[in-house]
């Protein structure tokens, strides 16, 4: 594992000493070679930094480990905290037997519709009964999309009517679960290219009229340093429970998903892994430690 960096790492620290505790010198000499890992991840340059600087003051004095060596040592005390930073354990968001709510935002493109038909099926095969709810009040074809998805996934959906108020929207919600009920309804929101303001108020007014259970921010992990700007935006405006990171199927390596987590301290759920239907998984950290270090 990590085995180009291992032996980086291993001249380097060769050149240093044999010391049974690694010293500030090897310390300082490694940690440059870990930053631009990072940095070549795509993690945010702030958050490498700040990384950084929190291993290295554990690693100084840290007792070379049994059977590794130094710069082994090294790589298993960055992963051990990239995995705690990625959040430890995989998790899962809130569910309770019913009235769950779980509101999907993040920027168009980033696979909002498409997590939520992914969400659907998954919740759906747990025995669920789940409700779609297409909620771009401006864009047909966003709500056309998830109808497709509905049909596929075997699920009702509720299309919004163009320029429909969050209290209209809450209303027809409510009209359908009395006569439909349903414990898990799924609201796929309007996205837009970049963070606009128009599109975040719009947001914020619809989560304070459906007071959903989950917020959750659909991140696209292609987009590397970017994603920390959009995690930290819809946080501070729309406020967010969970993250999905879509697209881990390419060949970003992480970046994203530790710049998102470390800005926003929200739980990554779900990895989207393709563009399937079934292409949805817990989120790993151990995994995608794994990617990061490369
Ligand atoms: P939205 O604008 O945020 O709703 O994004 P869409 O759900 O329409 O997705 C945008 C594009 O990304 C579509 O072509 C999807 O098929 C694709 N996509 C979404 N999630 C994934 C994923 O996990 N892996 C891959 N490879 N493609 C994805």
């Amino acid at each position: 594992m990590f085995e180009s960096l291992g032996n980086k790492l291993q001249d380097i620290l060769e050149k240093l000493g044999r010391e049974r505790q690694l010293t500030e010198a090897q310390v300082k000499a490694s940690m440059r070679e870990i930053r631009m890992a990072l940095l070549e991840a795509d993690v945010n340059f702030g958050v490498a930094k700040d990384f950084v600087a929190r291993v290295s003051e554990q690693a100084v004095g840290q007792q070379v480990l049994g059977s590794l060596n130094a710069g082994q040592t090294v790589i298993k005390l960055v992963h051990d905290e990239l995995v705690q930073t990625l959040g430890g354990e995989s998790a899962q968001p809130s569910l309770d037997k019913k009235n769950n709510v779980w509101f999907m935002v993040g920027l168009q493109g980033a696979g909002k519709t498409t997590s939520s038909g992914k969400l659907a099926a998954h919740y759906k095969k747990l025995g669920r009964k789940v409700l779609l709810v297409a909620a771009d009040t401006q864009r047909p074809a966003a709500r056309d999309q998830l109808e497709v998805l509905s049909k596929q996934v075997g699920v009702p959906v509720l299309k919004v009517n163009d320029g429909e108020s969050p209290a209209e929207t809450k209303a027809r919600i409510e009209e359908h679960l009395a006569r439909d009920p349903r414990d898990l309804v799924i609201v796929d929101t309007a996205g837009r290219l970049q963070i606009d303001e128009g599109l975040m108020n719009q947001l914020a007014a619809l989560k304070a009229e459906l007071q959903p259970t989950e917020t959750l921010l659909v991140v696209d992990a292609m987009t590397g340093q970017e994603a920390l700007n959009v995690a930290q935006a819809f946080d501070e405006r729309i406020g967010v429970s969970g993250l999905i990171m879509t697209k881990m199927d390419g060949d970003a390596r992480g970046g994203a998903a530790l710049s998102a987590r470390s800005v926003t301290g929200k739980p990554i759920y779900f990895a989207g892994v393709s563009e399937k239907l079934s292409g949805l998984e817990p989120f790993y950290p151990d995994r995608v430690a794994g990617r990061i270090l490369g």
